[in-house]
């Protein structure tokens, strides 16, 4: 596709994400300025990224630090998002280049965290990734684990602990995908009691968007439904 073809089709896509967004915060009375739309770019080119914020996209979400360099040192200006798994040996070259880390899902990588942090003398920005789906395959911290991980990260002073996320198993079933995102926000309700503010939830996918705003998502992140078909668009 021209560059012209792809900005329309993306258009096109950004404004049907966004009515989705705009309709779930209605059926609940939130303002949709409260959800934060990250585009996961992770499948498709940086030409096809860096038409994103002529379209009023400013946040990017990759989940490897490679990737997240590359398209990062293309688009300046963009807000960068990790949300894979970091290896603690890329955590220094990575965290100066992300706005937020979705992914802290281990205590050993969440003091390798708090070093860079006391290091830099800034506080790296991140969510606990717990894994509310109780699958194997997925990584996060496990449900039971957190309130201690939480208290723990209390104590780095080099971490700044914004909030949770969660991935939903991958179903057709929106009563799991329900259960899941609630089961987010009512860890965040046990933590907040012990005094953590944690204002932000990063949940809900291209499947299940819709369900994790109405359930107080205030990031979603969304790959497929804007870019499926277009993972084969060439650099230039
Ligand atoms: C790939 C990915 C997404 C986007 O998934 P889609 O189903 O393509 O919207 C969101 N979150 C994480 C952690 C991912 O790895």
């Amino acid at each position: 596709m021209t560059d012209d073809d792809l900005r329309r089709e993306l258009a096109r896509r950004l404004d049907a994400v966004r009515g989705r967004i705009a309709a779930a915060c209605a059926r609940v009375g939130r303002d949709p300025a409260g959800v934060t739309l990250v585009a996961v770019t992770k499948t498709v080119s940086v030409r096809v990224a860096a038409l994103l914020p002529g379209l009023g996209v400013n946040d990017f979400g990759e989940n490897r630090p490679q990737e997240l360099a590359r398209k990062r040192a293309a688009i300046p200006a963009g807000r960068f998002h990790l949300i894979g798994h970091l290896q603690r040996n890329k955590l220094d070259k990575t965290i100066p280049l992300t706005h937020l880390t979705h992914s802290a899902d281990s205590l050993r990588l969440l003091e390798a965290f708090d070093a860079f942090g006391r290091k830099t003398g800034v506080p790296v920005p991140l969510l606990l990734e717990v894994n509310c789906s109780r699958e194997k395959a997925k990584g996060g911290i496990a449900v039971e684990d957190l309130p201690a991980v939480a208290e723990r990260c209390r104590a780095l002073p080099g971490v700044e602990v914004r909030g949770l996320m969660t991935m939903a198993a991958y179903t057709g079933d929106a009563t799991q995908v329900r259960a899941t995102f609630a089961e987010l926000v009512s860890l965040r309700e046990t933590l907040r009691a012990t005094g953590m503010a944690l204002p932000e939830l990063s949940m809900g996918m291209s499947n299940d968007f819709e369900a994790a705003v109405e359930l107080g998502a205030t990031f979603v992140r969304v790959g497929s439904t804007l870019f499926a078909g277009l993972e084969g668009e060439p650099e230039a």
